[in-house]
């Protein structure tokens, strides 16, 4: 049992891939944080860091040692402040790997710290949260991509 892990992500909306993981990650885990990197170069706008704190609280309810956070900074920071012993990373598929890859030799660089990954549950591999950006601006609802709980507010903003 891994004590602290960390699964960060934009989470631009949080996905049912993305929840798959939360689950999966927390049965590993004795705390699971869950954080909502700040990166300057995504659609920022759509969701404030606020609104998906508040979504992620929302869906991970029931999960009693998920706790979710923003980290505004470097993760490396987040996880020396924090003793995170493990990132946790979701796999989709090949496509996924170089660049998961450039972030975890670069984070083990940084301070030291270790990434597992899961793979992605076949019902979710082809989720992302830009394919689920793109169909809702095109006014598709959002049963079987999005939890259930955030379905609508996701939907009202973003189509
Ligand atoms: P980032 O831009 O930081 O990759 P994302 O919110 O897109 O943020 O993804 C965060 C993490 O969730 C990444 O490890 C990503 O591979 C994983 N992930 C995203 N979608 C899925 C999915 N459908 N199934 C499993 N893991 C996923």
């Amino acid at each position: 049992m891994v004590k602290t892990g960390l699964f960060v992500g934009s989470f631009i909306p949080p996905t049912l891939g993305h929840l798959d993981v939360i689950q999966r990650g927390a049965r590993l885990c004795e705390l699971l944080y869950v954080g909502i990197g700040i990166d300057p170069k995504k659609s920022q706008a759509l969701f404030s860091p606020d609104e998906r704190l508040e979504m992620l609280r929302e869906i991970t309810r029931e999960i009693s040692n998920a706790k979710i956070v923003l980290v505004p900074g470097l993760v490396a920071d987040f996880i020396r402040e924090n003793q995170v012993d493990v990132l946790l990373r979701g796999l989709r598929s090949s496509a996924d790997l170089d660049r998961e890859r450039e972030l975890a030799v670069t984070n083990r660089q940084i301070c030291g710290v270790e990434t597992f990954f899961l793979l992605s549950d076949p019902k979710y591999s082809h989720l992302s949260s830009s394919i689920i950006r793109e169909i809702a601006s095109f006014g598709h609802r959002l049963h079987g991509f999005v939890p259930e709980q955030i379905e609508e507010s996701v939907f009202q903003k973003m189509s």
